[in-house]
């Protein structure tokens, strides 16, 4: 088929915001002989769903490090590889209902602060004068990280996809890989399938960045990823007066 190659040195398999992170990554650290392989278009999968939400405050070390990263990244996207983000750093609140969620909170912000990120504990009267419209009474407490955003989910992924072309990575729209191949334990390369065209890429490393559909790839070479899809809720509204640029609000778990 033309545009494929016979051979790579990755092929990377899903055109989500992973896969198209990863193939970003890969070209940036000089790995140039790579192929990005989608089965339908670029974001058709869970990305394309997304709110779009960047928050840097999570519960473990790797997790706050990448999230940081992340944020970062985002922020200069746009400039780097002209594809508009939407990045929008309007910052986030998350606050607290009771004792116990306060203490979680506030762990997970000395987390965030020991990597440089941006967060501040903020009383309930500081959320009222940032966020006017929640009723705080039962707010024990909360944290605000001034750096944490919006983006389009999308266009991030288009922008890492275009970026990763920039230094010469190849992404093919269209094709499905149908069987990862190994031999002696390592993974040999894949077999691809568009309509009734069929053929093969010898690859030295096969990256599984297919999402939700990630366990059933991996299931073909006997490797076990616990992932399995949950329902996710969101409500999408005309504009409604006075709700502009506010800081996103979580209220976990409560
Ligand atoms: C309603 C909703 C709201 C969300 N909001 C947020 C948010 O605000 N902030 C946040 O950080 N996250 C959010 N998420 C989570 C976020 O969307 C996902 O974590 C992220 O998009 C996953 O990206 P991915 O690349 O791993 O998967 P996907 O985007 O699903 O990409 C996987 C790709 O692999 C392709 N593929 C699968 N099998 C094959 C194959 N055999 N060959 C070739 N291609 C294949 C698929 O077609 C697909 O395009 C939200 C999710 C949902 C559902």
């Amino acid at each position: 088929m033309a545009g494929l190659p016979s051979k790579a040195r990755a092929v990377i398999i899903g055109g989500g915001v992973s896969g198209c992170s990863v193939a970003y990554h890969l070209a940036k650290l000089g790995w140039t002989d790579i192929v990005l392989l989608e089965r339908k278009q670029l974001t058709c999968g869970t990305t394309w769903h997304a709110a779009g939400l960047i928050g840097q405050l999570r519960a473990s070390q790797n997790m706050t490090r990448l999230a940081k990263y992340s944020a970062d990244l985002y922020v200069r996207l746009e400039a780097e590889t002209g594809v508009a983000t939407g990045m929008r750093q309007v910052g986030s609140i998350t606050v607290a209902l009771t004792e116990e969620r306060k203490h979680e909170i506030y762990r997970q912000a000395s987390l965030a602060r020991a990597f440089d990120v941006d967060v501040r504990e903020i009383s309930p009267s500081e959320v009222k004068e940032m966020y006017p419209h929640l009723n705080v009474s039962d707010v024990v407490g909360a944290v605000h990280l001034p750096l944490d955003g919006q983006c389009d989910p999308a266009n991030i992924a288009m922008a890492l996809a275009k970026g990763a072309r920039q230094r010469g990575a190849k992404i093919v729209e269209g094709v499905k890989v149908a069987a990862v191949h190994q031999k002696d334990g390592r993974v040999t390369g894949v077999s691809w399938a568009r309509g009734e065209e069929q053929g093969t890429i010898e690859a030295d490393v096969v990256v599984n960045c297919a999402g939700m559909w990630a366990r059933e790839l991996g299931q073909m070479s006997g490797v076990t990823i616990p992932l399995h899809a949950c329902e996710h809720f969101y409500l999408v509204t005309e504009p409604i007066p006075g709700l502009s640029r506010l800081p996103v609000l979580r209220g976990p778990g409560e």
